[in-house]
């Protein structure tokens, strides 16, 4: 058996987009932000499920919009998520126990993620096991403290900046995070739970299209960049 299942956290309250409104639900484009990256994953013809994790309030709204969409066939079941995006995709992984081979987690605020992207982690994911999109670092990065001062300029060479998706073997990222959850360890992305495990991790390129959307300001970016990476 060899079952991709998406894993879509999307629970986040989007705090710093300083509205009401789940994050997940805002417009981009007269659309909701997470169908746009349904969509992506519903296009990638190597993935069997996708499952979104979204707001516990929000369930009713999410279970109408993809009934709405007959585009939609890879949504099959939509999950409250956790207080943190790690509950959230743990909740997701206990979900999909003994129906998953591969997982690919991937931040439902990120809707520009290129289907090719989807592709290229879970064929790298096929031979390393545990794969992160990822971007060399291209700004110069320093350790600054409190006070603002700074501390020390890092060598930029080796230095990433970690996207999503992350894809895993489906029995490792179960084992990671179990893990976590023994050590009370809380990472701020699925591969920092694997890495703990001992187990290497690789990073394939990603794109600087693939951005988080966070604050307003990028919502204002993604409505101008969504005629042009439609
Ligand atoms: O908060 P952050 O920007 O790190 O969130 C990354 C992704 O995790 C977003 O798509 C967000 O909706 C999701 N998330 C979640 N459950 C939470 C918090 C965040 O699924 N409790």
């Amino acid at each position: 058996m060899n079952r991709v299942v998406a894993l879509i956290p999307a629970a986040g309250r989007g705090k710093r987009m300083g509205r009401e409104t789940p994050k997940a639900s805002l417009l981009l484009g007269g659309i909701p932000l997470l169908r746009h990256t349904l969509q992506k994953f519903e296009t990638c013809t190597l993935v069997n499920e996708v499952l979104p994790l979204v707001p516990p309030g929000e369930i009713s709204f999410w279970a109408e919009e993809i009934a709405n969409q007959p585009g939609l066939k890879k949504v099959r079941r939509i999950l409250p998520g956790g207080d943190e995006r790690q509950d959230s995709v743990f909740l997701g992984l206990k979900a999909v126990s003994g129906q998953a081979d591969w997982v690919i987690i991937h931040d439902g605020a990120r809707p520009f993620v290129p289907v090719d992207l989807i592709e290229r982690s879970l064929t790298a994911a096929l031979r390393w096991k545990a794969v992160a999109a990822a971007l060399p670092a291209g700004d110069t990065v320093k350790e600054v403290s409190r006070e603002k001062e700074v501390q020390k300029t890092l060598d930029r060479g080796p230095l990433w900046i970690i996207q999503t998706p992350q894809t895993f073997e489906y029995r490792l990222i179960v084992r990671a995070y179990e893990k976590a959850r023994e050590d009370r360890y809380r990472g701020t992305d699925d591969a920092s739970l694997v890495e703990r495990l001992g187990v290497a991790v690789r990073v394939i390129e990603g794109s600087r299209y693939n951005f988080k959307i966070t604050t307003p300001e990028d919502l204002v970016l993604g409505e101008a960049l969504l005629p042009f990476l439609k």
